[in-house]
């Protein structure tokens, strides 16, 4: 597929190409280096900006390109490949919060948040809170209107780009005056009074972007910093979760591009490395480890591009959730086995394998469970709620 851009061609494979070469010439070598500090690589969200990358999924009329989801994914791979750290910033400033403010936001939200991310921005979305993981809905921070404002309270936990991140789309449990009015989503910039950034959260892997919390204490916004999707605010949250499947196609995206990454080391060592007088790569064992490799990147791959090529306007729920499993449970055996063929290098921390391992664990945890994911694959399947899920 093509899209015509502005004077030039943006096809998918013009960015599978763009983001191939940035990732040679920028992202790989730094990636190491990112990882140590753990510090933010807005080097890399510049550079990705810079080739048309970032917001390429908002219409031309917003500084975007109108690219579809395929050409997210494609993106976010060949970046992950490189530096996972690098893929996510791919999704975050394409999918989520992004298509959902161009979707449901006002002209003025549209303006500011397409302003921000073509000024490099990574937007953060915020679900989570210390008592609301899974059960998201089970949130208590609440928004209460006071004339032309709203009033936020509450902690959000584990957001990914806490303290770094200028555009937060925060959810909340809003309220006019005693009257509960459903959930909905509050475009809040860094630095609004009242909204503060807490405390880091170190983790395992993808360390350089920062996992932190944020508090909302007394925060007043303005009421048009709400986003009302065409649904209204009670069923509105349906429609901020649909919007969302791009996120999980996105973070399958990231697991796979890892994962292909360490693949690829993979197969130049066994070929390069002896034992027993001969390459490893001479032995069964080593080759069928190889293909299953093979095999499970490749169905990762097809159930990512299905799901993205048959989004309509959203990817499907169920697709998503079995596409985002597949991939992140693959992903884990699969840089795993790529540690384990390149034997204690793999192990040493002179080569990317032991990263990549760490990266890719975050991938049945960050965007809905294994667990979480499997209860919506089911109920898609039975046709119903079911009792151990709210959504
Ligand atoms: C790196 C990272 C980045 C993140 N970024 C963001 C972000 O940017 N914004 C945001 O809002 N959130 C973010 N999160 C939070 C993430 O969405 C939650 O961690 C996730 O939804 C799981 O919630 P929890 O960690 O509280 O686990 P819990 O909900 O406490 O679950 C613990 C375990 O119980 C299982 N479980 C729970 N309920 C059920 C059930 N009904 N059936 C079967 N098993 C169940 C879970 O699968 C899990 O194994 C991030 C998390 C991580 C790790």
């Amino acid at each position: 597929m093509t899209v015509s851009v502005s004077s030039c061609v943006f096809s998918h494979e013009e960015i599978r190409e763009r983001v191939k070469h940035l990732a040679d010439s920028v992202l790989r070598p730094a990636a190491a280096e990112i990882d140590r500090t753990e510090e933010y690589p807005y080097a890399h969200a510049r550079a990705l900006r810079d080739i048309g990358i970032a917001g390429m999924t908002m219409p031309k009329a917003y500084g975007g390109r109108d690219v579809d989801f395929l050409g997210v994914t494609i993106a976010v791979e060949e970046a992950a490949k490189a530096c996972g750290i690098s893929g996510r910033i791919v999704v975050d400033t394409n999918m989520g919060a992004v298509p959902a403010i161009m979707a449901y936001g006002t002209e003025t939200q549209k303006r500011r948040a397409s302003e921000l991310i073509l000024d490099a921005d990574k937007p953060a979305i915020c679900f989570s809170e210390p008592q609301a993981g899974s059960d998201a809905v089970n949130m208590t921070t609440k928004a209460v209107r006071r004339g032309n404002s709203y009033i936020l309270n509450g902690t959000k936990h584990w957001i990914t780009g806490a303290g770094i991140t200028r555009l937060y789309l925060v959810l909340a449990q809003v309220y006019d005056g005693e009257t509960y009015q459903g959930i909905g989503s509050f475009m809040i910039e860094a630095g609004h009074p009242g909204f503060r950034v807490g405390k880091r959260l170190p983790a395992m892997g993808l360390r350089a972007i920062p996992e932190g919390t944020l508090h909302l204490e007394d925060c007043e916004v303005p009421a048009d910093a709400l986003l009302v999707p065409p649904a209204g605010l009670k069923k509105g949250f349906g429609q901020i979760m649909q919007a969302y499947n791009s996120q999980r196609i996105g973070a399958a995206s990231v697991a796979l591009g890892i994962a292909q990454g360490a693949y690829d080391a993979s197969l130049a060592y066994v070929d390069e490395r002896e034992q027993f007088g001969r390459t490893i790569s001479e032995f069964q064992g080593v080759q069928w480890m190889l293909a299953d490799m093979a095999i499970t990147l490749r169905a990762s791959r097809l159930l990512i591009q299905d799901t993205a090529r048959n989004a309509n306007p959203w990817p499907d729920v169920t697709a998503s959730a079995q596409a985002k499993i597949f991939t992140a449970e693959g992903a884990i055996k699969v840089t795993n086995d790529a540690l384990q063929l390149h034997g204690a290098a793999g192990y040493g921390r002179d080569l990317p394998l032991e990263r990549m391992a760490r990266d890719a664990r975050m991938f049945t945890i960050g965007g809905g469970t294994t667990q979480i994911l499997r209860n919506m694959v089911a109920g898609g399947l039975l046709g119903r709620r079911l009792p151990q899920t709210r959504t």
